[in-house]
């Protein structure tokens, strides 16, 4: 028998190994890079069943053109000649709707939800993850009036899909974070929410997929594909020819590049986001993200990672210190009493977000094809998300009924 092939070891590629192995499939993961690094690694690694709009959403769009001239600011699209930015681009504009956006919501929750509780079985059974899944919700703290606004409304809108969410004035904020101030009007809180170490994640999963005897091909890149018919019978690499029974495209952001090269279409643009890991002192407590500027606060005990900005940057990898310092700047912001210090350059990580045009994954089959499945497209949301993934296509792989209804992630939905 061939082994089932899934191209890209990043989060979601690794837990849909994790799924297939528990069916008894054979599995190969093939990666171009040595997997020490990707965009899987140095996230904010929150958990976030109340992300239920999608980043194409109606506000965006006039927050996106304001954010567009300011280099340090929370979203940017760099204008460039380029014909896959432009589609993507329209692509986006069209899906930005209220009546795409309700579309969206109940998959998002659904599979979000999913997802979570996947987790919390995925920590039972590993017990020495060393992920440290922290149930403690996600704030989010706003400073204006214009984004209390916004995100109380937010409230409101989860609470209606059955979401918990509460409203705290700035009193309650000290109750909170005991040790230091947090400058900020109030926040609403979502006690459903968590957030975990993306590194230790990925780091077990790694070890245990090897110790499960999951093979990996690393520093092996695919180049192209051998068909026929219907099917895929081989994957061709910078390292020879892997023969296949089924196949996974789960690229990330160069997922867009994968099916081109299977004569499909999956729009697809990375995100380029930056993160750094700081001494938390005074100790922050409580997973937050600073609303203005889009700054996630992650702490783990005696050290705390500040991420942010997204960079629709199509997969140029290299880092702009200007956006660095926006995520640097908002800390004080937020927490005077905080001691930041500049990261260097080495502890400056940086990933590239997987996004659709219209916010959603792609997971499924790919069109026109019998044995390639595509788990792809994750945005802001693939670690909340990738236990559901690749729950799911291990389900389609073993063609059985998939734990949810996935139409709206459907592959083909631009091809
Ligand atoms: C700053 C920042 C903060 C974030 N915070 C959160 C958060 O709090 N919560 C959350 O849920 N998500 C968060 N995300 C998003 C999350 O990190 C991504 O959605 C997720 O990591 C995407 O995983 P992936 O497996 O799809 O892609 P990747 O991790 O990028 O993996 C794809 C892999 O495919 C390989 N590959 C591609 N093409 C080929 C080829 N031709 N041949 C061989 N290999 C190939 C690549 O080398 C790569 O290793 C954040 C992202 C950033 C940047």
């Amino acid at each position: 028998m061939k082994p089932t092939l899934i191209i890209g070891g990043g989060i979601i590629g690794l837990f849909t190994a994790y799924y297939l192995q528990k069916e008894g499939v054979e599995v190969t993961v093939i990666d171009r890079t040595d997997l020490r690094d990707n965009c899987s690694t140095g996230n904010a690694g929150m958990i976030v069943p109340s992300h239920i709009i999608p980043l194409a959403a109606p506000g965006m769009i006039s927050k996106g053109i304001s954010w567009m001239f300011s280099s340090k600011s929370p979203f940017y699209i760099h204008p460039r000649l380029d014909f896959k930015l432009v589609q993507w681009c329209l692509l986006f504009f069209k899906a930005a709707n209220p009546s795409q956006v309700s579309k969206a919501i109940p998959y998002l929750k659904n599979i979000s939800l999913l997802s979570k509780a996947l987790y919390q079985e995925f920590r039972q059974e590993h017990p020495d993850s060393s992920m440290a899944l922290v149930e403690k919700g996600l704030m989010m703290a706003y400073q204006t009036e214009s984004m209390e606004k916004e995100e109380v409304e937010f409230a409101h809108l989860a609470r209606k899909y059955g979401l918990e969410a509460e409203i705290l004035g700035h009193e309650d904020l000290k109750k909170v974070e005991p040790n230091l101030h947090l400058k900020a009007r109030g926040a609403v809180l979502f006690p459903g929410d968590a957030h975990l170490d993306p590194g230790a994640l990925y780091g077990f999963l790694k070890k245990y997929l090897e110790q499960k005897e999951v093979s990996f091909l690393t520093e092996t890149q695919v180049l192209g594909f051998e068909k026929e018919g219907t099917k895929v019978v081989a994957v061709l690499t910078d390292k020879g020819k892997l023969e296949a029974e089924k196949i996974l495209l789960c690229g990330g952001s160069w997922s867009g590049e994968l099916a081109q090269m299977l004569h499909f279409t999956l729009p697809m643009m990375g995100g380029k986001g930056y993160s750094f890991l700081q001494a938390n002192q005074p100790e922050i407590q409580q997973a937050t993200i600073l609303t203005e500027q889009k700054v996630a606060v992650s702490p783990y005990g005696a050290s705390v990672r500040f991420g942010g900005t997204m960079e629709i940057a199509g997969t140029n990898e290299s880092i702009n210190k200007n956006r660095v310092k926006g995520i640097f700047e908002a800390i004080n912001r937020y927490y005077p009493d905080f001691q930041a210090t500049f990261p260097e350059d080495k502890q400056i990580w940086k990933g590239l977000r997987p996004c659709s045009p219209d916010g959603l994954p792609y997971i499924g089959f790919a069109p026109r094809y019998t044995n390639v499945l595509v788990g792809s497209g994750h945005s802001m949301i693939g670690i909340s998300l990738a236990p559901a993934t690749g729950k799911i296509l291990s389900e389609l792989h073993q063609q059985k009924d998939s734990s949810m209804e996935i139409q709206g992630f459907a592959v083909a939905r631009y091809a």
